[in-house]
């Protein structure tokens, strides 16, 4: 059995190019062309496997797909345009007008607006819950449930949910666990040892390699039986095991046009080379820079699962291989302190994103929580003196000299 960082990189090793390059190349074309009449009715008939349309596949994107199938250890998977797409193409899979999902009060700002402002008028329902209450998710599930969602480490909060668990429920009433994977990746958390069906990723983050181009993941672990979904029961009779991969392939996916470029295929595939190489050293970058502003005098108080501090420590680590993943979040006195030193940052960089190669601070409460109430602010845990660290890969000591040089000047 090989490793994770040569799976990789080498992939299967049995797809060769035909001039023998080492990279997949880019297949930037939208169209194939077909030797006859013949060949092109038995590819749209998905008698002949081959590539027809780049909305629908690609062989720089098929690619891609087929490495983090391997890699991850999973039944199937799609790559598509964004993690938002991969959340929104699996929902309306799974979901109809009347049915519900249980999902946590805590979760992404867009998958929240997802939720209440694009699915909601077609009568979808969001059931927001404390995801570490395992009696408040037994009692949010009805025979209307079609899905359980949530973040394995929510932003900004760091909550840690306990996944084994969840999915004791889930099996309970046979309702798929579908999981935001972003913040670890298989490479932190090995989901489907814990119960997990269906993880869904933003690749923009860890996978594209430092933030080069925007990607989702549907990674579909084969372990759901679908004839238990209602809304897939019928295909489920004649598709079994393929029934989600086959409803989204031949209809949502298609449909929505969500699809992964190809030239951000390659690029997430690049990524992958070295996604290994980037989470051990962001999350021992974070480590080290938790554990320094924990002793801080400036600093009222640090948030990050690797510390064993956080309430969420145990989870944690029983569940991710001593990892902790690469985003943290601290406190100062107030929201003036907060812009003073984001101000004064000379190597950590002013920007909204995650597990970019570079450093990255943000205030939560005036950026990514800038539409909410401070009443959801205080429900959603997200205070004037948080700040949020995204951690990179550079040198830690030039981090953490940037941090304290900022800290000084309060
Ligand atoms: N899920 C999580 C946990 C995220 O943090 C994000 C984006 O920040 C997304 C999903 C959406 O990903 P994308 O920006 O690729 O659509």
């Amino acid at each position: 059995m090989k490793g994770f960082a040569t799976k990789a990189i080498h992939g299967d090793m049995h797809t060769k190019d035909m001039h023998g390059s080492l990279r997949m190349p880019l297949y930037d074309s939208v169209a194939f062309e077909h030797e006859s009449a013949k060949d092109i009715q038995q590819s749209f008939e998905g008698k002949k496997p081959s590539h027809s349309y780049s909305r629908i596949s690609n062989p720089s994107v098929d690619d891609f797909e087929q490495r983090i199938r391997l890699l991850f250890d999973a039944f199937g998977v799609i790559a598509v345009s964004s993690g938002m797409a991969a959340i929104a193409n699996v929902l309306l899979t799974l979901g109809k007008a009347g049915s519900n999902i249980v999902t946590s009060r805590f979760l992404f700002g867009n998958t929240f607006s997802l939720f209440e402002k694009t699915l909601k008028p077609w009568g979808l329902e969001a059931r927001y819950i404390d995801m570490t209450d395992a009696q408040a998710l037994d009692k949010s599930i009805d025979e209307n449930t079609c899905a359980i969602f949530f973040e394995v480490i929510t932003n900004p909060q760091l909550e840690v949910a306990d996944v084994a668990k969840i999915a004791g429920i889930a099996e309970k009433y046979n309702i798929p666990v579908i999981l935001d994977g972003t913040l670890t990746t298989p490479y932190i958390f090995k989901s489907q040892e814990f119960g997990v069906n269906i993880e869904l990723i933003s690749s923009t983050k860890y996978i594209s390699g430092g933030a080069t181009t925007v990607g989702g993941l549907i990674i579909d672990y084969g372990t759901f039986d679908w004839e238990y979904c209602p809304r897939l029961m019928e295909d489920a009779e004649k598709f079994g095991d393929f029934t989600l991969l086959l409803k989204l392939r031949r209809e949502v996916y298609r449909n929505l046009g969500a699809c992964l470029a190809p030239h951000n295929a390659c690029m997430q595939t690049l990524g992958l080379e070295t996604l290994s190489l980037r989470i051990d050293k962001s999350c021992v970058n974070a480590l080290e820079i938790a554990r320094t502003l924990e002793k801080h005098p400036k600093v009222n108080s640090v948030n990050y699962p690797g510390l064993r501090s956080s309430k969420y420590y145990e989870t944690a680590k029983a569940q991710f291989n001593d990892k902790f993943g690469g985003i943290l979040t601290f406190e100062l006195n107030n929201r003036q302190e907060c812009f003073k030193l984001i101000d004064s940052l000379n190597i950590i960089r002013r920007a909204t994103n995650l597990n970019d190669n570079k450093t990255l601070i943000l205030h939560p409460a005036t950026t990514i929580f800038c539409e909410y109430s401070e009443a959801q602010k205080r429900e959603m845990q997200v205070s004037d003196s948080m700040l949020r660290l995204s951690v990179g890969i550079e040198d830690v000591g030039d981090i953490i000299d940037d941090i304290n040089q900022g800290l000084e000047k309060l």
